[in-house]
């Protein structure tokens, strides 16, 4: 949570009045100065160089980072008891002189035991340690030591098995800090033990009163939130005063507060300020296309159309968000929004993050569109309105291409991000399709924007085939409105998911053979090796061949993985579609949107190696024509949470409601996987938990935004600094704007 206090309040206005202004100040040098949280901890007593190079790593460089450096979470070291008290098995904490210490020797060369006999007044007990020798050194006799841990019967006496120990000196109100109360848990890093972390805040107890509060009064009072500087003292020092679940809650708040009143911003920053073409009602072209569908549309790809023709015609921008699993039909609701355009004479680009991806949608589209489409408005033109433009689009075309789109004679345009490049210019660009828009940055949408006419946007529509949970789409999507289309297609079978277990390999392959001999076409996915495309690439290529030998014998086997050449990966990929391979091992390169209708079973060897979203996108690479599908998942893992993960992608085929499984099962602190989501992360908010907390504060924000839209009242000021801080770029956005 950095900030910048010292930067003038003036991204989110633009016309701040000289008397608000005035006010702003005052309000500003009323509050206590922050001088002494600026400094930096390399300063701090007890921080010395490598300390303050670790801490620099958890992003802590000034004394206000480490106050909002707060802990995830509380142990609660309640239970102080006596030693006469201490039950077999309870953890409790308890205050003991020391009589002797010794390391006991083991057998096991690598193993120490450190052996403490202690006693209180109401009997003798023996502590012990592994592996931490020094301790000899600490505890000399008559030492009196606070020990956390648990009571372990052995075969002759008990033996305390300590956690967490603390040498209690007389006289030094630190002691406890470890061992008793509720201990804060803060994220450490390495080199920075987690006991050193808890240490360092102490020293700036009192400071916390200098925090900035963000949070207008009004809303604190309303919601009954408590001041941040009460929350962090909380937090970091939890026998003050305020309980550590409102405080945590209030910093959750705040957190998720600040990023959507951000969020809020930028949407409306764009509805706003920006202006796109604005279309009229869908004409004959759109209607014949409709009439040519060989197939009726879904409940909700109708309500997507419903909801495009609502963005299209207001002349402020859309910014829309199509969510829908592979196979859910969304092409179909971006070709409409594209149609409608070009029937308006403008154009509509769409924008795939690969080639192949791209290719496939080109081959979309021009399935979709009858060649007459266009016939009668047009009788002089020469080719199709729809054009291709990829990164490995010969030059000869590329120049065609990019002709008869500056002409405006190509309406529609399909590629990869080569159609950003500075060279590309459209005519009349009314809309851009960003499919999997998560793979392409902001300034790649920037970059967009500069392709429509001087002074205006395109309309944006986006689309998604990952599926997130409803609760933490407002964190990554706030911006945008959404639509889903969670219906298949009719006639689409859900795909058969069972777990494999290495005994009934045999009979899978027995199946998988049958489902072959009646013409239809198998995916094998090659274990993951996250360490090395190489080493996954070679066990490819061994797997390929074993298949060939053993369970395939006499089937067309071929491979395909990331160290092949574009052009070798795609004739694999082109040979397989076209039928002439029935069975294509792949390393888990195999494209989302892939489309190969006869393709009916999908093995994924090492199941438990992917996460519930990857096994979830790969399997949705079968069951894309009429015939049952089956995903088979080989595992032989035991541990309990990929089996868990495995049975859930078996039982559900709801892209939606597997996502939230997998957030359920990653509990919080996997960060790991929270980056590979993509996800947000939040230093103090905890999702899906606080997902009701997230809503409060989405409905905040935009209240706050109808009232304040430039966030010009004084008492927004110090909120205006704080979002500033956090989110530089808006102000960018709101300068480009
Ligand atoms: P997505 O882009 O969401 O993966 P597509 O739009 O490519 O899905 O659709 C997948 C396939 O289903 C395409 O071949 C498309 O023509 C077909 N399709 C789309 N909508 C329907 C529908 N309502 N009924 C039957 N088939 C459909
Ligand atoms: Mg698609």
């Amino acid at each position: 949570m950095k900030r910048n206090d010292a930067a003038p309040p003036r991204a989110f206005g633009t016309g701040a009045t000289q008397s608000r202004g005035r006010l702003a100040r005052q309000r500003l040098r009323s509050l206590p100065r922050p001088s002494a949280l600026k400094q930096p901890v390399s300063g701090m007593s007890g921080v010395g160089p490598a300390a303050a190079k670790r801490l620099s790593k958890l992003g802590i460089e000034t004394a206000q980072d480490l106050l909002e450096h707060l802990p995830f979470d509380h142990r609660d070291y309640e239970g102080r008891r006596t030693v006469a008290e201490l039950a077999i098995g309870e953890e409790a904490t308890v205050l003991v002189k020391v009589r002797d210490c010794r390391v006991r020797p083991t057998r096991r060369r690598r193993l120490q035991i450190v052996e403490a006999r202690v006693a209180d007044d109401t009997g003798p007990l023996t502590a012990v340690w592994f592996n931490q020798s020094y301790l000899v050194d600490q505890l000399k006799e008559g030492t009196e030591v606070l020990l956390r841990g648990r009571l372990e019967s052995g075969r002759g006496n008990a033996t305390f098995r300590v956690s967490e120990h603390e040498i209690a000196r007389a006289g030094d109100d630190a002691v406890g800090r470890h061992t008793t109360g509720l201990v804060p848990v803060y994220p450490a890093t390495e080199g920075l033990s987690a006991r050193r972390i808890r240490e360092l805040p102490h020293r700036l107890r009192g400071e916390e009163r200098n925090v900035i509060e963000p949070l207008p009064a009004w809303l604190r009072a309303r919601d009954g939130l408590p001041v941040r500087a009460d929350a962090l003292s909380a937090a970091h020092w939890p026998s003050a005063g305020l309980e550590v679940p409102p405080a945590r809650r209030r910093l959750a708040f705040e957190e998720l507060f600040l990023s959507q009143v951000a969020l809020v911003v930028r949407r409306r920053t764009r509805e706003e300020a920006r202006r796109a073409e604005a279309l009229g009602e869908r004409g004959e072209l759109v209607e014949r296309w409709l009439d040519s569908l060989p197939f009726g549309l879904t409940g909700d790809q109708l309500e997507a159309l419903r909801e495009v023709d609502e963005d299209l015609i207001t002349g402020r921008p859309m910014q829309r968000l199509l969510m829908g699993e592979v196979g859910s039909g969304k092409t179909v609701v971006a070709l409409y929004a594209m149609l409608r355009v070009a029937e308006a004479g403008m154009q509509a680009a769409i924008m795939a993050p690969t080639e192949t991806l791209a290719e496939q949608h080109y081959a979309t589209v021009e399935s979709l569109v009858p060649p007459d489409l266009f016939a009668a408005e047009e009788a002089t033109r020469l080719g199709p309105p729809i054009g291709l433009l990829t990164g490995s689009t010969p030059a000869g075309e590329r120049r065609d291409v990019l002709g008869r789109l500056g002409a405006g004679e190509l309406r529609l345009l399909v590629g990869t991000h080569a159609l950003i490049q500075e060279t590309v210019r459209f005519d009349r660009l009314a809309l851009a399709v960003v499919d999997e828009q998560h793979r392409f940055g902001v300034r790649q949408r920037t970059a967009l924007d500069l392709k429509a006419r001087a002074g205006l946007v395109p309309h944006v529509l986006h689309m998604t085939a990952t599926p997130i949970p409803r609760t933490l789409s407002l964190t990554l999507y706030g911006d945008l409105h959404t639509t889903a289309l969670r219906e298949l297609p009719s006639g689409r079978q859900p795909v058969k998911t069972w777990v494999v277990p290495e005994e009934r390999r045999a009979g899978a392959y027995g199946f998988i053979r049958e489902r072959l001999d009646e013409g239809r076409q198998c995916f094998v996915v090659c274990p993951l090796v996250e360490e090395s495309e190489r080493l996954q690439a070679r066990a490819a290529t061994r797997e390929a061949e074993r298949l060939a030998e053993t369970a395939f014998r006499g089937y067309r086997v071929a491979v395909m993985h990331g160290q092949m050449h574009p052009r070798d990966k795609r004739e694999a990929m082109a040979r397989f579609a076209a039928g002439e391979v029935d069975v294509l091992v792949a390393t888990s390169v195999i494209e989302v949107g892939i489309d190969v209708r006869n393709a009916s079973v999908m093995v994924i060897e090492e199941a438990e190696r992917y996460g519930i979203s990857q096994l979830h996108q790969l399997r949705g690479r079968v069951g894309r024509g009429e015939h049952q599908s089956y995903c088979l998942l080989f595992s032989e893992s035991q541990a309990e949470l990929a089996r868990r993960r495995l049975d859930a992608v078996a039982a559900e085929r709801d892209g939606f409601r597997l996502a939230d499984v997998d957030l359920t099962l990653r509990g919080e602190g996997d960060l790991l996987g929270t980056k590979q989501s993509g996800l947000p992360e939040f230093k103090v908010a905890r999702l899906p938990e606080d997902g009701p907390l997230l809503a409060r504060a989405r409905r905040a924000a935009i209240e706050l935004l109808r009232d304040d839209p430039g966030l010009n009242a004084p008492e927004h000021a110090v909120l205006r600094t704080a979002l500033e801080g956090r989110f530089g770029s808006l102000e960018r956005e709101r300068i480009a704007a």
